[in-house]
């Protein structure tokens, strides 16, 4: 550990839950005060940014605690925070004087012009030229949402649901998890919904029943009361829109994205539809023909049904491929593909990680400085990688604190998953790697304001570095490396990793089929006529291959549209599209240092100081393609004209 890391580090604040109270009150009385004379500043976006420091200060670690902290009184009081400093930022970007300074701010830089253009956004967003009723009404709205939308995430975050399985229901089941579930008196396995108990169960447990009763309580998990707290969130959506006097709610949002508008959205899942309806078709009928054979009834009576796929999707792998999943948890030890991902992050970006003892929320969670080689201090990663009772349940990067070159503040990312200690699927190392991008997107970056940090890009393309570093779990040159970091497991060979790549190949078309029937789904409920979350979703569903089950309740576990993914959901394929384009660049070597460095310094460093399209073009030195992408979903490209990810309006 060097002085200067000691010296400028930052940590996370562990609070306890009147911690939590006097944190959020003390932060918002001192903004508060800020904000009364903000107007009068010299330079009112540095106000504004040392105002957004105070605030990030406190409710950056709520945030997080809020999803991980293992005592839940510290959890709901985090809740009650959150709501007051959302409303607390309504309130600023509805307050007339400090919009008026904004509008005379004359840019004297890239970053003060775009953060100029995104604090008038954040204002026109926030109501300040609407009717002052029709303001007041917006605030309500604002603070109601994000109350709703923390009940939706604390239903599925704190269901304590179990089921029962025999030892005749699990047969199929790896003897590592049967090791490690727990067991009731009779003998029975006593599992919930974590991922390391779920996920493989659904993909190894030979009886179908069985899977079909875990397959229904999973997708039941948050409701019935998740249904009607999203469509109370769907209405209220709707009510600013019209508030607003646009269309729907997708135009309210998108207008903020790369993509501006709701028609572009549809387009670009149109073209999706043309190419992914076949890939699913042909998967399925791959799965549906391998269920005959194994069950020995014949084809045509042969039905896949939604806990099906994962189950024989997994034994077609195994026989086309040679893949196991579970078997591979051999080859990807937690730990060691945990030190290894930082290892080829090092090499790639140019920076050092050193584990140092810092107080942390739980004992398994290691806290790491970041070090550019020259050993300058970067910011800090705290990672929390296995499951717990009352935490937050699927994977994901929190930018607990964003960077500021203007006032020397450092940069803190979390990543936040559910893994099993042993080892890792190859599925979960994707996993990680993706929210490691995410990670490094926040503590790479070195903007001018805190307002542009890391991971504050547009929505849609937030999931452009993230899906870019999934690749790496898939070649030669990145995984060779896993061996200096796992003496004793089994080598990666070419054959395995060409395999590994075929075997993902297989099963894009049910893959993105569903993302497609998510991302339509979230645009139905986001349009002028939303209509009932579940009703929707039943019709919607009920049109795919493998339809609709009666008495599921999908919509009420989708804690993406019930939060800030909201007409939202399409960014991840169409930022899928511009990572494989990223990866691209980087040729056939993916280790290619100088390619990492000029990702980092033209992407990755510069946060949101500019567009994305406009970074990622001087990136690429061209426009951005969605060749690679059409090709990676099933087929070709749908058509030339459609080949560049083009921003264009329809009538
Ligand atoms: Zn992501």
């Amino acid at each position: 550990m060097t002085t200067e890391a000691a010296a400028a580090r930052a940590t996370i604040p562990i609070l306890a839950a009147d911690e939590v109270k006097s944190a959020s009150e003390r932060a918002l009385a001192v903004a508060a005060g800020r904000v009364a004379r903000i107007h009068e500043a010299e330079r009112v976006l540095d106000a504004w940014d040392d105002v957004a420091t105070i605030l990030e200060d406190a409710f950056g670690p709520i945030s997080l605690l809020n999803s991980v902290h293992p005592d839940k009184e510290v959890r709901d009081t985090c809740d009650g925070a959150l709501v007051q400093e959302s409303s607390f930022l309504t309130e600023v970007f509805q307050n007339e004087a400090f919009y008026e300074a904004v509008s005379k701010v004359e840019p004297a830089s890239v970053p003060d012009k775009e953060l100029r253009k995104h604090l008038l956004e954040a204002f026109e967003d926030s109501g300040v030229s609407l009717a002052p009723e029709k303001r007041q009404r917006f605030r309500e709205i604002s603070e109601r949402i994000t109350e709703l939308g923390q009940e939706f995430a604390k239903n599925i975050r704190e269901n304590t649901t179990q089921l029962r399985f025999t030892p005749a229901e699990c047969d199929g089941m790896p003897q590592s998890w049967l090791d490690r579930v727990p067991r009731d008196e009779e003998g029975n396995v006593v599992v919930g919904f974590d991922y390391p108990d779920y996920v493989p169960f659904l993909m190894n447990a030979r009886n179908e029943e069985a899977r079909r009763r875990y397959w229904f309580a999973y997708s039941n998990r948050g409701t019935p009361r998740n249904l009607e707290v999203l469509d109370e969130i769907v209405a209220l959506r709707k009510e600013i829109a019209d508030l607003y006097g646009v269309a729907s709610f997708a135009h309210y949002v998108t207008k903020r994205n790369m993509v501006e508008t709701p028609e572009t959205v549809i387009r670009f899942l149109g073209d999706v539809r043309n190419v992914v309806t076949a890939a699913e078709l042909r998967d399925l009928a791959a799965v549906g023909q391998l269920k005959a054979e194994l069950t020995g009834q014949p084809i045509e009576e042969t039905r896949i049904s939604r806990w099906d796929a994962a189950y024989y999707r997994e034994r077609l792998r195994e026989r086309r491929y040679a893949i196991d999943q579970e078997a591979l948890r051999q080859y990807f030890p937690t730990q060691g593909t945990v030190a290894w991902m930082l290892d080829i992050t090092s090499r790639l970006y140019g920076v050092r990680f050193e584990r140092v003892t810092v107080p942390v929320w739980h004992e398994d969670v290691i806290y790491l400085d970041v070090l550019d080689d020259s050993g300058l201090y970067l910011g800090g990663i705290y990672l929390d990688l296995y499951p717990r009772d009352g935490k937050y349940k699927h994977a994901a990067a929190w930018p607990v604190r964003g960077v500021s070159a203007r006032t020397g503040r450092k940069p803190i990312s979390a990543l936040v998953t559910n893994f099993n200690r042993q080892g890792l699927t190859h599925d979960e190392v994707e996993t990680l790697l993706h929210e490691f991008g995410h990670v490094l997107h926040g503590v790479l970056s070195v903007t001018h304001y805190l307002a542009h940090s890391g991971t504050s890009v547009e929505r849609d393309f937030v999931e452009a570095p993230s899906q870019m570093y999934e690749e790496w779990a898939s070649r030669m040159e990145s995984l060779a490396l896993l061996r200096e970091h796992c003496g004793d497991c089994p080598a990666i060979d070419e054959s395995l990793v060409q395999r590994l790549r075929a075997s993902n190949k297989f099963g894009a078309g049910i893959d993105y089929g569903r993302q497609l029937l998510y991302a339509f789904y979230d645009m139905a409920l986001s349009s002028a006529t939303p209509g009932r979350a579940l009703e929707v979703w039943s019709l919607m569903e009920g049109a795919t291959p493998m339809g609709y089950v009666d008495g599921t309740q999908f919509p009420g576990t989708f804690e993406h549209i019930a939060s800030g993914y909201a007409a939202g959901y399409y960014g991840y394929m169409w930022a899928k599209a511009i990572a494989l384009d990223l990866v691209s660049a980087f040729g056939p070597d993916l280790m290619n240092r100088e390619i990492g460095r000029k990702f980092r310094e033209l992407i990755l460093s510069r946060g949101s100081e500019e567009p994305a399209r406009a970074m990622v073009e001087r990136f690429l030195g061209r426009p951005v393609a969605s060749d690679a992408f059409f090709e990676h979903i099933g087929g070709e490209s749908p058509a030339a004209d459609h080949q560049v990810l083009e921003v264009a309006c329809l009538p």
